[in-house]
């Protein structure tokens, strides 16, 4: 059972429970959830647990799914069309700013051509929304200038898939797992950034052992994650030199004959050429110098692999984001066509999609590069054929600019003006600061999103409000294929709309015809009828003009009623009633997308990523996801319970670097590149290996002062599919000098009083608690000047408040409480970092109406009376249990199992996404036992 984050949202007064089945909005799992909202006399009230019957997640949710209710709050909200750039914005309605963008995109058009307007959206959408602005797009305004965020994450894959199977396919399912006999994990922190799934191989493994028999679990990642805690074998590779590693396996399964000849013979294509262009890495001695994996690992993962039948390999960001990405999962697929590990139960590579509609934005043709319903740009016949379907007056006729060179067209001037829909470049893309000058100089910028205030709408002309999770309606794909419904079971707040509509208004008011949709029943209908528009299914592909695997005739005569009440279904679907697997796994007959029904093997070749590490920059950063964080925080940044398990920025860095470098534990560290450099929190630790960083992505000018790592990361991308190299920038770390630190809490509702005064010091972060915001704070101005002035911190001027106060200038402490009526309103704290208070008890006295005397002496020292121990940094965020008493009951109790853990304090009880770690505590308690 999960637990019932509960939010309240004003409004009605009738006392009525509605439950709702939709999907999660995070990340490609696409978790079925289960929303109810109740009516009480406060308001309505939501709550969310997973969704038992839905195939993916049989009820399980991960910790950013268990508290989504904590994201629904209005407070953050762009919730009217506002025009003018930041701060000049002004509210304005939807007539007028639809003819705007209308006008000025029809200028720049007939003034500078059909490409010097561009759009850049997102795998946030729905598949409806997307599929509507890539009709406009590509249909009508004739461009192919849009691209999407799931560039970033997945387009490595796309075009590795395309160019193997002939078509964007994944072949397996989440099924899968449950009958395959080794999963290999390739360039994922599963554990952290696919939870659900993960936990998933977790149960398949430990119900395999109890029938005596073995899930065998590879990791393969430069660092030791929380994913690698529960595996058979990690292999910790060098960063970038994954096609040296399954080029190394290819010419090993073939030289040890492990080939399945029958199958390559019948099958595929280009063996020849794959082998050839793999053959410096004939000698696994080598394979292992270079991929820095010892020579034994290696030889145990080859047997492994060779000796398996059932081997299923899922790959993720480390493989996509790459000057080689695509390559790199080629590589991957190489091996299973070389073994014939593909369309069976339990044997395929396995592309794990990051965005909750990633997967929908691909059918649609959501990258610059594609067509809809898996038909392609440069592909004069599929031209042709989506430009019947649509009866449009034009179609895009080349590939448009990918993400990092369409932001560069902007900044030169060729693009003129942007629409952004639902994502946040100016974090989110390498050289990120590159972004932000190409919005600040580009003549016409429109963002649509939900929240008022990001790092890109900063730059809106036009900011339109867009419907959010509890109130759009539509379809969204997940990693297994897998369409379900994203249900609203909220009403719109204000004049928030769907994106889709947004579009239609504006194509309309362009003279267009083909956008009179009413709702997204009506969207979805077109789409799947495109998708099985001169399309035939697999067995009777020599009728169809054009054959592609992605087919929804199926679902062509889908009711209105019949669309809300879809259940989760993976495509294609060529009737409505097939049976529930029937194309679980694609290629059962060895049937691929090509002309020739064969699959591709792809000649690869080990090559280095472009910048290397040098004197200058001499550590190679790593970036990458944490556990209860999404993206650029706009959502997950609002709840209290997913901003304490990580609650800072923070840059994980090897011991004996951290020496070199003369950094310490917790101390502020700059990171710099050729591109760019930020600030963050140092973390020890020997999970990376010597000479790499790593830095989490989600921290941006909302939350932080300096903590962007997009504009350290370099801008260089995939040469085939444009995907950024995000896991390997040369860098320099240095101390970020400080005069002092502290912390600095205000209760919600103050914070406009601080901000400025906040925003004035060098360094700063911003977490969400329950009923207060928490600044970690540093500043260069002298200890004695900051207390001297605490009023410029701390501009509570009013005489109704109370101030105390505490300072020892000789041992540079200055403790500052404020309160109202008896209310704690603010407190801030200077002190050297170990003198600091317990963070989670402060906040804790902002949940009281009125504090005792022993809580305001309590709070003047820093130092609870009666606390007892500190938890700790919170691993278990369900039940709130911190690391230190995790680790004080696994000493107490000799405990080796994680079972035992969740027994005594319920950590890892409910999501599970903390059992990883609470696997790390034991290993290393276990370990300091031992010594
Ligand atoms: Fe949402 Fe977590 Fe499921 Fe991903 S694994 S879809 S974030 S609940």
């Amino acid at each position: 059972m999960n637990s019932i984050p509960v939010m309240e949202l004003p409004s009605s007064t009738e006392h009525k429970i509605i439950s709702t089945q939709t999907t999660c909005p995070y990340c490609g799992v696409g978790c079925g959830v289960t929303a109810t909202v109740q009516d009480t006399t406060l308001g309505q009230k939501v709550s969310v647990v997973g969704d038992v019957n839905h195939p993916s997640n049989y009820g399980k949710l991960c910790i950013k799914g268990s508290n989504l209710a904590d994201t629904l709050g209005l407070g953050t909200r762009v919730l009217h069309p506002m025009l003018g750039r930041h701060p000049h914005q002004q509210i304005t309605d939807w007539d007028s700013a639809t003819d705007l963008i209308a006008n000025k995109f029809q200028h720049y058009i007939e003034q500078y051509g059909r490409d010097s307007v561009a759009f850049y959206v997102s795998g946030q959408l729905l598949t409806e929304d997307y599929y509507v602005v890539n009709k406009f797009v590509k249909g009508y305004l004739g461009t192919a200038n849009i691209d999407t965020n799931s560039r970033l994450c997945m387009s490595s894959a796309v075009a590795a898939h395309k160019r193997a199977f002939g078509e964007d396919l994944v072949p397996a399912s989440y099924d899968d797992f449950e009958h395959t006999d080794m999963v290999i994990l390739v360039g994922s922190n599963t554990a952290w950034c696919h939870p659900v799934m993960y936990q998933r191989i977790m149960k398949a493994k430990e119900l395999r052992q109890q029938k005596q028999s073995d899930l065998f679990v590879v990791v393969i990642d430069p660092r030791f994650t929380a994913t690698c805690e529960a595996a058979d074998l990690h292999l910790p590779i060098l960063i970038g030199q994954d096609v040296c590693l399954f080029n190394g396996l290819l010419q090993y399964l073939h030289q040890q004959g492990y080939a399945d000849s029958a199958f390559v013979e019948a099958h595929t294509q280009g063996l020849d050429t794959a082998l050839k262009s793999s053959q410096a890495e004939t000698d696994i001695q080598d394979v292992a110098v270079k991929t820095g994996i010892s020579l034994e690992k290696l030889q145990l993962f080859f047997e492994k692999f060779a000796q398996t039948e059932k081997v299923m390999t899922l790959f993720s960001m480390g493989v996509n984001q790459s000057s080689r990405g695509v390559d790199k999962a080629n590589s991957i697929i190489n091996c299973h066509l070389l073994t014939g590990k593909i369309g069976k139960l339990g044997a395929a590579p396995f592309s794990m999609t990051g965005q909750p509609n990633a997967m929908g934005g691909r059918e649609v043709g959501g990258l610059a590069n594609m067509l809809a319903a898996h038909m392609d740009l440069d592909n004069q016949q599929h031209q042709q054929l989506v430009q019947s379907f649509w009866n449009s007056p034009s179609i895009a006729k080349h590939v448009g600019l990918k993400a990092v060179d369409l932001f560069e067209a902007v900044e030169s001037g060729k693009i003129k003006a942007i629409w952004i829909m639902a994502t946040n470049p100016v974090v989110s893309l390498p050289n990120a600061d590159q972004v932000k000058r190409a919005l600040n100089s580009c003549e016409f910028v429109v963002v649509s999103d939900i929240c008022k205030d990001t790092d890109t709408t900063q730059f809106a002309d036009v900011l339109l409000p867009a419907l959010g999770w509890g109130e759009k309606d539509g379809t969204v794909t997940n990693s297994e294929r897998r369409i379900s419904r994203q249900r609203a079971f909220l009403d719109p707040p204000e004049q928030a709309k769907a994106d889709w509509w947004a579009v239609a208004q504006v194509a309309k008011k362009l003279g267009f015809t083909g956008f009179d949709f009413a709702n997204s029943h009506e969207i979805f209908k077109e789409h799947a009828l495109l998708s099985a528009y001169q399309n035939a299914e697999i067995n009777a592909r020599s009728n169809a003009q054009s054959f592609r695997y992605f087919n929804l005739q199926g679902l062509t005569d889908l009711s209105l009623d019949e669309y809300d009440q879809l259940a989760p279904i993976q495509w294609p679907v060529i009737m409505r009633n097939q049976a529930e697997h029937a194309f679980a796994q694609l290629f059962s007959q060895g049937q691929f997308s090509h002309a020739d029904g064969k699959a591709k093997f792809i000649a690869t070749m080990a090559i280095d990523p472009v910048h290397q590490s040098n004197t200058e920059y001499p550590l190679i950063l790593n970036t990458g996801r944490i556990r209860d964080q999404w993206h650029t925080m706009t959502r997950t940044g609002l709840s209290a319970n997913l901003s304490t398990h990580k609650a800072e920025p923070f840059c994980e860095i090897h011991p004996s670097d951290a020496l070199k470098y003369g950094l310490k534990e917790g101390e502020l560290v700059e990171i710099k590149s050729a591109w760019g450099n930020c600030v963050l929190r140092t973390v020890l630790s020997d999970n990376i290996r010597r000479g790499q960083i790593f830095a989490p992505i989600h921290w941006n000018d909302q939350f932080a002062s300096d903590a962007r790592i997009g504009k350290v990361v370099n801008p260089v991308v995939d040469a085939i599919s444009g995907e950024p190299e995000f896991k390997h920038t040369p860098v320099l770390i240095q101390p970020f000098y400080t005069q002092w630190q502290g912390v600095f809490y205000v209760r919600e509702g103050y914070e406009h009083i601080v901000k400025n005064s906040i925003e004035n010091t060098v360094w700063w972060t911003k977490i969400q608690t329950a009923k207060a915001v928490r600044y970690e704070l540093a500043d260069r101005r002298r200890f004695t000047q900051t207390t001297q002035h605490l009023k410029q911190l701390l501009p509570f001027e009013d005489e109704s408040f109370e101030w105390l106060n505490l300072e020892d200038q000789t041992a540079h402490i200055s403790h500052s409480v404020v309160l109202k009526e008896g209310r704690l309103i603010a407190s801030l704290y200077i002190a050297p970092k170990a003198l600091l208070p317990d963070r989670d008890w402060v906040a804790s006295l902002f949940k009281r109406d009125r504090l005792s005397a022993i809580h305001r002496k309590a709070l003047l020292a820093g130092q609870a009376m009666s606390m007892g121990n500190s938890e700790g940094p919170l691993v278990c965020s369900c039940f709130k249990v911190g690391k230190n008493r995790i680790i004080q009951t696994i000493k107490e109790n000799n405990i080796n199992h994680e079972k035992q853990v969740t027994a005594c304090l319920k950590a890892g009880g409910n999501c599970g996404s903390c059992l990883p770690e609470i696997r790390g505590l034991i290993k290393a308690c276990q370990a300091e036992l031992t010594q």
